[in-house]
């Protein structure tokens, strides 16, 4: 178990006292709670998976329809990785304070359904999901259960069911709009909750990189949770630089204690 600096010790007590006095907890996560899974971002140019790519080349709404074999073959890595992994303990941490009634919402920018596996139930995923994939013809939309394995193992581009069409992951493109109906729900959530969560993300991908801000202009308090710091670090209650998956379980072994 890592030891922590008396600091840590504090942030880690005074963001239990913030989340047990709170009544309507939004959490934000970000790629950091994915990579302990083993999942690089997709929207990182470190993560490795740009190497061989140009990210609008392949990506972007435009280059999947005018080339999609070519972004299957890229999105190959992103999916191989998904369908390896699962969920780590800050997952399996956020479920909890659902579960115990501290966190209302749960807003991601992650594609790799690994909340809900942990079992997350309200869940707004804000940039998509590998978890459904729709027709780019007739808009049929199909889980992606089947399809993606036969694309992983037999290198079968997935088709539309009803006509024929190639089937588009549901992840939200470079270029593309974010799920309007979720997007709404997520910025709801941010206006009416009284504690903000941010977890696993540097808040540097726009629009949702400006929901906490909401948060802080209704009054919320806010736990920043991330390796880095991030533009709003000044404006918190509490900062801890740590690992999300070691971090988050201390939080709720803290909250466990009362
Ligand atoms: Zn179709």
């Amino acid at each position: 178990m890592t030891e922590y600096s008396h600091s840590t010790e504090m942030g880690i007590r005074c963001a239990a006292d913030i989340i047990r006095s709170s009544q309507r907890g939004v959490v934000l996560t970000g790629a950091g709670v994915s990579t302990p899974s083993g999942i690089p971002d997709f929207r990182s140019t470190n993560s490795g998976i740009w190497e061989q790519f140009d990210p609008f080349e392949v990506a972007s709404l435009s280059a999947f329809r005018y080339n999609p074999v070519r972004f299957y073959e890229w999105m190959r890595t992103l999916a191989t990785g998904i369908h390896q992994a699962g969920p780590n303990p800050a997952h399996y941490g956020l479920a909890q304070l659902e579960q115990a009634g501290y966190i209302q919402t749960l807003i991601t920018q992650n594609i790799d359904r690994l909340h809900h596996r942990a079992g997350s139930k309200n869940v707004l995923e804000v940039h998509g999901s590998m978890g459904t994939l729709t027709c780019t013809r007739c808009y049929h939309t199909v889980g992606s259960q089947g399809y993606l394995e036969a694309y992983l193992e037999h290198n079968v581009i997935p088709h539309c069911p009803e006509c024929n069409s190639i089937l588009k992951p549901d992840l939200v493109l470079m270029g593309e709009q974010l799920p309007s109906r979720t997007w709404l729900k997520a910025q709801e959530a941010c206006k009416k909750c009284d504690l903000m969560i941010v977890a696993g993300s540097s808040l540097e991908v726009l629009p949702v990189a400006g929901l906490p801000m909401r948060a802080l202009e209704n009054g919320a308090h806010l736990i920043l949770l991330n390796h880095s710091t991030t533009y709003l670090d000044v404006r918190a209650d509490v900062v801890l630089h740590e690992d999300v998956a070691e971090i988050i379980p201390q939080i709720v072994a803290e909250l466990k204690k009362s």
